[in-house]
């Protein structure tokens, strides 16, 4: 694609859309009460929450994509993007099920067996099945077809040995879709690499926690131990994973988590500093913030109406998510600069308590889900450059 071809089209949540907008916000206010925003989590990912995300799966408000005969409601990509968005808004705590809501639920949905998808689709719809993600591994990140972890045929199934890295909510999860070899790289890098469906209850799968710089355990080190995958567990065609991860991560890129975690703290800002003047210093800051924010927003939108109309804007979504990264940890550090104290963990101000813990997290924003080097690596060979 030449740097001309690259567009943006306009796109605007359809105006029957509103009445969807204003249910999910009620709903919010009757789940999460009067709780204030600087407490509620920072990222998506953050809270696991199995009540909150069973209330929401109730609601028909998660996996919303899936086929009605698997519990979902065969929701257009907008009807979920102004769902998702919400709840983005409010900081609602969606670590339980928002990696099966995101990419599982949908990649298993496309290229899953029928038994496969009568397995986890319901639960994923229902908000109480929970997966995780088996990409990196201790030296493959951002290569990912270097990756060790290995599959080797045995009667009936597989044993897996290796390990996984970074691995968000392992241990919660009900399961892995794993990416393994099931056979060596031939001149092909990108060939003998599969995916498989991982109980993670399977014996010889470990999970070992990490902690993270908040000193937190929302991520995990898993090693495999001859676990043994029967072959009804395998996930598309064997051979296939490369292509299957790539478009997994295209659903993982795209969407409005990847610039909106900073906004509760910008409202809280906007509530605590209604009456500057317009050429004051902190006004001139949100007003920097608000118009970044505006134009991710149209171009996420934008993303999503292409996905809508079964485009492949893989280039569109590496923008958005190398933009909206940079823009979270920049807001991270605008909010520091505008307040008054130096942010403290142990705090015993709400937003100075909330904009440590940004901090702490803003780093990972430009890591998970792709580096912005690989993403603008990716984008420079999109358009020519490399
Ligand atoms: C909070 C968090 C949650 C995560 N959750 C998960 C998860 O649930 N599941 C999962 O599988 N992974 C997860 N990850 C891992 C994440 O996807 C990887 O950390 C990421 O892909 C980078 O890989 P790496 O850490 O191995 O770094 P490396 O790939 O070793 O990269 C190191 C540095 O080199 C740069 N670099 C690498 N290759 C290139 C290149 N070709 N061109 C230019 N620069 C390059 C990178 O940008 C980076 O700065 C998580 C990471 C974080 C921070």
């Amino acid at each position: 694609m030449s740097l001309e071809q690259l567009t943006f089209p306009p796109v605007s949540p359809a105006p029957d859309l509103q009445p969807l907008r204003f249910e999910v916000r009620r709903f919010l206010r009757e789940q999460l009460g009067d709780e204030p925003i600087e407490h509620r989590p920072f990222t998506y990912l953050g809270r696991h929450d199995p009540a909150f995300s069973a209330a929401l799966g109730a609601r028909g408000w998660v996996g919303m994509s899936l086929p009605r005969r698997y519990g979902g409601r065969e929701a257009s990509v907008l009807e979920r993007y102004t769902v998702f968005e919400e709840l983005l808004a409010a900081r609602a705590p969606m670590g339980a099920h928002a990696v099966a809501d995101r990419q599982s639920g949908p990649l298993i949905d496309r290229i899953g067996t029928d038994r496969q998808k009568a397995l986890v689709l319901p639960g994923i719809a229902a908000g109480t099945c929970y997966f995780c993600i088996g990409m990196s591994e201790p030296d493959s990140g951002s290569d990912l077809a270097s990756v060790r972890t290995r599959a080797t045929r045995v009667n009936g199934g597989w044993h897996v040995n290796g390990s996984k890295i970074w691995t968000s909510s392992a241990h919660r999860s009900h399961y892995m879709i794993l990416l393994c070899r099931t056979s060596p790289p031939g001149a092909d890098r990108h060939a003998g690499l599969s995916q498989f469906l991982v109980d993670m209850r399977t014996p010889g799968v470990e999970c070992r926690p990490l902690r993270n710089i908040a000193g937190e355990n929302d991520f995990n080190e898993v090693v495999f131990t001859d676990a043994f995958i029967p072959d009804d567990m395998l996930l598309g065609n064997e051979g296939d994973g490369w292509g299957q991860v790539t478009s997994e991560l295209a659903l993982e890129r795209s969407g409005p988590e990847r610039f909106l975690s900073g906004l509760g703290l910008m409202q809280a800002l906007v509530r605590q500093r209604r009456h500057l003047e317009p050429t004051d210093r902190p006004a001139i800051a949100i007003g920097r913030m608000m118009a970044h924010l505006h134009t991710l927003r149209r171009m996420s939108l934008s993303v999503a109406g292409m996905l809508q109309q079964a485009r492949d804007p893989v280039l569109q979504a590496a923008i958005v998510k190398d933009l909206g990264t940079v823009f979270e940890q920049e807001t991270a550090e605008i909010l520091r600069l505008v307040h008054a104290a130096e942010p403290e963990c142990a705090s015993e101000n709400d937003y100075t308590r909330a904009l440590a813990e940004t901090m702490l997290r803003a780093p990972s924003c430009t890591i998970r889900g792709g580096t912005k080097e690989v993403l603008r690596g990716i984008i420079a060979r999109s358009i020519g450059l490399r």
